[in-house]
């Protein structure tokens, strides 16, 4: 962090610092703080409505609030009674942060005029027995060189959590199989077959109904897709086997981030899907706001949607469901195994080879977002 920087913050924080002060150091003497519009009344009415110091009248639209002492790391004054004055804008510009003896003496073309001058600025400070003590500048001092330092030590220990994050990231993008599999593999195998999705359901425990054979077809179809995944990607996947269930359509697995899962389905209008399904069933059902852990982590990979659609190399759509609580991430192609089963092999090896594409690319993004939720609530 370059210096100019670190000397603002610094600054920032000894203003904040005096102003905090000067109203303690109001109160001790039993002032109200200063501030109000009676303050500055009050004080114009103690230099006669007049500059205190070249002791011109004060016009309109042409007055200052001017602090005798100024408020900096070396003179340390405070915006409180006695140190804060009305002066004409010229005087206000010209003093600057010089001493206002040395300024008065500049601007004084007579002995006399500087002796009434000083006097009367004098007797001011004495009014409200502004004289606030050597201490204040040594805390003062010390708290500008530290929280210079201090912040950027706190600046640079950030910067430092979020390189690790953002070369974890870049790492685990462009990593290959292994990390991308350990990445959404479930916490534990209970976990994952506590999941309704990845639960098992065994053609033999299916009610019979007129869509069995429908049903049927599915199963085996997504068994045999499963199957193949497994092989390709050891240890992503738990579940032994899987069910589409009777009359339902799909199968998932846990995608370690919250209640999200993988799935493929048969989606409506005769199309298949893979999808990243974002879910937190810890939320209620139906919309939830933009804030809410799934829709917060959609936007956050919606963002990422260049770089995540050229990972997976697949028309992506997003669907933020606004109607739900959870949001979807997906590819389609059309196709019904039941209608079409001569497709089933070419769909089958692009719906195997299109999830292999969305556990290596989004596995890494989702854990990512759970560092960073981790790192934002713990
Ligand atoms: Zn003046």
């Amino acid at each position: 962090m370059p210096a100019p920087t670190r000397g603002i913050i610094a600054n920032f924080a000894l203003r904040m610092f005096l102003g905090r002060v000067g109203q303690s150091y109001d109160r001790m003497r039993g002032l109200a703080p200063w501030g109000s519009r009676k303050s500055l009344k009050a004080v114009r009415d103690d230099f006669a409505a007049g500059c205190p110091y070249c002791e011109e009248p004060l016009v309109p639209g042409r007055v200052s609030e001017d602090h005798l002492v100024p408020i900096n790391k070396d003179a340390v004054g405070l915006h409180a009674w006695g140190n804060v004055v009305l002066a004409c804008s010229d005087c206000n510009t010209q003093k600057s942060s010089n001493d206002w003896r040395t300024y008065v003496r500049s601007i004084s073309t007579s002995e006399e005029a500087f002796a009434r001058r000083v006097s009367n600025i004098e007797a001011f400070q004495n009014k409200y027995g502004y004289a606030p003590g050597v201490g204040l500048r040594i805390v003062a001092r010390a708290l500008y060189d530290e929280v210079g330092a201090d912040v950027v030590r706190l600046v640079d220990l950030k910067v430092s959590a979020a390189e690790t994050l953002i070369s974890q990231l870049g790492r685990l993008t462009s990593e290959g199989v292994s990390r991308g599999v350990e990445t959404v593999q479930p916490r534990s195998p209970e976990k994952a077959t506590a999941h309704p999705l990845a639960s098992v359901k065994a053609p033999s425990n299916m009610k019979q109904t007129r869509d069995d054979s429908r049903g049927q077809t599915y199963l085996a179809f997504l068994e045999a897709l499963l199957d193949q995944f497994k092989a390709e990607r050891p240890g992503v996947v738990t579940a032994t086997t899987g069910g589409s269930g009777n009359g339902r359509s799909w199968f998932g697995f846990m995608a370690g981030y919250l209640h999200s899962s993988f799935n493929w389905s048969f989606a409506s209008g005769n199309r298949f899907r893979v999808e990243l399904y974002l879910d937190d069933r810890t939320l209620p059902a139906g919309p939830s706001p933009s804030t809410s852990s799934v829709k917060a982590a959609f936007a956050a990979l919606a963002e990422q949607r260049t770089r995540i659609g050229a990972g997976i190399g697949l028309d992506l759509a997003w669907e933020r469901l606004d109607n739900k609580r959870a949001s979807r991430i997906a590819t389609y192609r059309d196709g019904n195994v039941f209608d079409q089963p001569q497709i089933a092999d070419e769909l089958g090896s692009w719906a195997v080879t299109a999830m292999i594409k969305f556990v290596d690319v989004l596995g890494p993004e989702l854990r990512v977002l759970n560092a960073i939720t981790a790192g934002s609530t713990g």
